[in-house]
């Protein structure tokens, strides 16, 4: 069994940057007993956190290619893992030092920057141009336009890979800045340690004497009293000294509720941006973008269909092209169209899950907008009905896998091409708007019920 879970992780390790993979992968195991879901012991809340967040696609498409199936994984506390945790640390030190080489040989202080996210290997779209765009902007121009940068977005959208981006760049013009990336839970492990050994001067010293501040996934301040106090003390300092800080969260800085006020005020004084799932468009284009990084090669009708299918964020998309590689390899197969569209429909909600039942939809569109069957069905166009009947539309070609034709004399007639355009239309919203991405949830939600 751990040698499934070796391999497991070394499939993971593939995937993802080493710095990631001890930060969240030393020291977890798998539970010899389980099979499905595999549950795996790490050795505390917030691994337990991160990894059901972050890493849950990447680590079961892992342990499918591994165990076979379409088994699950669970994560579980197990303390006493913890504690062989503090034995190598030491040692994961000194190796720590390897991970800050970047292109050219050059030794980075410490600054934790990844350098295979670049501006280059970022694929801009409808739904990132906003924060790309500030972020070229913050590169040609750091620390007077917009400073602090705050991306928000949710996970898995490349908001830390333009973080590193913009680092990297800036870092590349000019090899002497001292640069800090942390995730604002290091900062807080690092702040509270100070505290133990009484070297708060040290950590000051530390952190305010960078010229590019990088602080990942800022939310998990919000609450931490000390933390925030002490954070609010660093950001002034480097804020005084026109050091360029870059911030990202999962939501807005208004949105962050424990988050204290002066602390908001600051972080809105700048430049806010957010990052959406990326459209149709964008995600082949980062599937392209992967594959070419990885030397692999996936026709392109493949990945059209993976587009199609992983709708969430780029992180799923590139777990799921990882996972269909790997597999391919494993089983000695070639990837093409027919091989690809069995794996995407292998997967949990994937295409061969059977067409929902196009009643349930119409009436959970119904009942969720509070509309009669001759409203949504009837000529009227106004804009409250609209939206349901275009998301009706929507479930109906997509979940039950009704014709346009067909739908269209459902909804009272409707001509196939109204059908064509209200679909397309919700594809392309879903993409960009949160509020109808709820209301779709919901509603599906309704119809599994
Ligand atoms: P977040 O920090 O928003 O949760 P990440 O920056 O960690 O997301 O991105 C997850 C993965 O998806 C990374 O491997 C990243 O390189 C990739 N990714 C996300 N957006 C893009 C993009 N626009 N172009 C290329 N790769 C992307
Ligand atoms: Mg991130």
């Amino acid at each position: 069994m751990d040698r499934q879970w070796n391999k497991v992780l070394s499939i993971i390790k593939d995937q993802i940057s080493l710095g990631n993979f001890r930060q969240w992968f030393a020291n977890t195991q798998i539970d010899p007993s389980s099979t499905d879901p595999v549950i795996v012991r790490v050795p505390n809340a917030f691994i337990q956190e991160q990894l059901t967040k972050r890493y849950s696609p990447i680590v079961e498409a892992a342990v499918q290619t591994v165990f076979g199936g379409n088994r699950g994984v669970e994560f579980k506390v197990d303390t006493s893992l913890a504690v062989k945790k503090k034995d190598e640390e030491t040692e994961h030190e000194d190796e720590s030092l390897e991970l800050n080489f970047v292109p050219g040989h050059i030794q980075q202080n410490n600054s934790g920057l990844n350098p295979t996210y670049t501006m280059d290997n970022f694929v801009v779209g409808l739904s990132n141009n906003l924060a790309y765009a500030a972020a070229q902007a913050v590169i040609q121009n750091p620390n007077t336009t917009y400073n602090p940068l705050f991306i928000w977005g949710g996970t898995g959208v490349g908001k830390t890979h333009l973080m590193h981006a913009v680092g990297n760049a800036l870092w590349q013009k000019n090899p002497t800045i001292k640069v800090i990336y942390c995730s604002s839970e290091k900062f807080t492990n690092d702040f509270v340690e100070s505290i133990q050994t009484k070297k708060t001067s040290e950590f000051r010293a530390r952190y305010r004497s960078c010229n590019l501040f990088l602080i990942d996934d800022i939310q998990f301040i919000a609450g931490r009293d000390s933390t925030q106090e002490e954070f609010f003390h660093t950001f002034n300092e480097l804020h005084s000294k026109n050091t360029q800080v870059i911030l990202t969260s999962d939501r807005p800085p208004y949105e962050l509720q424990k988050l204290e006020p002066r602390l908001s005020s600051r972080f809105q004084a700048g430049l806010i941006v957010d990052v959406q799932a990326p459209d149709f468009d964008t995600r082949v284009a980062i599937l392209r973008t992967k594959c070419k990084e990885r030397g692999d090669f996936v026709p392109e009708e493949c990945l059209t269909l993976i587009a199609e299918h992983t709708q969430t964020n780029a992180r799923e998309l590139e777990g799921k092209l990882i996972q269909i590689i790997q597999t391919a390899k494993l089983q000695n197969l070639t990837i093409d169209i027919d091989y690809v569209r069995n794996q995407v429909g292998a997967g949990r909600g994937g295409a061969n899950n059977p067409p929902a039942d196009s009643k349930k939809v119409i009436t959970s569109v119904n009942q969720y907008f509070n509309i009669k069957m001759a409203d949504l069905t009837g000529p009227r166009r106004n804009k409250e009905l609209v939206l349901p009947r275009q998301l009706a539309m929507y479930l109906l070609h997509v979940d039950c896998k009704i014709p346009f034709e067909k739908i269209g004399d459902m909804l009272g007639g409707r001509d196939h091409t109204t059908i064509m355009h209200g679909v397309d239309k919700m594809r392309e919203v879903i993409n960009r708007d949160r509020e109808i991405q709820r209301m779709l949830i919901e509603i599906k939600q309704a119809v599994a019920a």
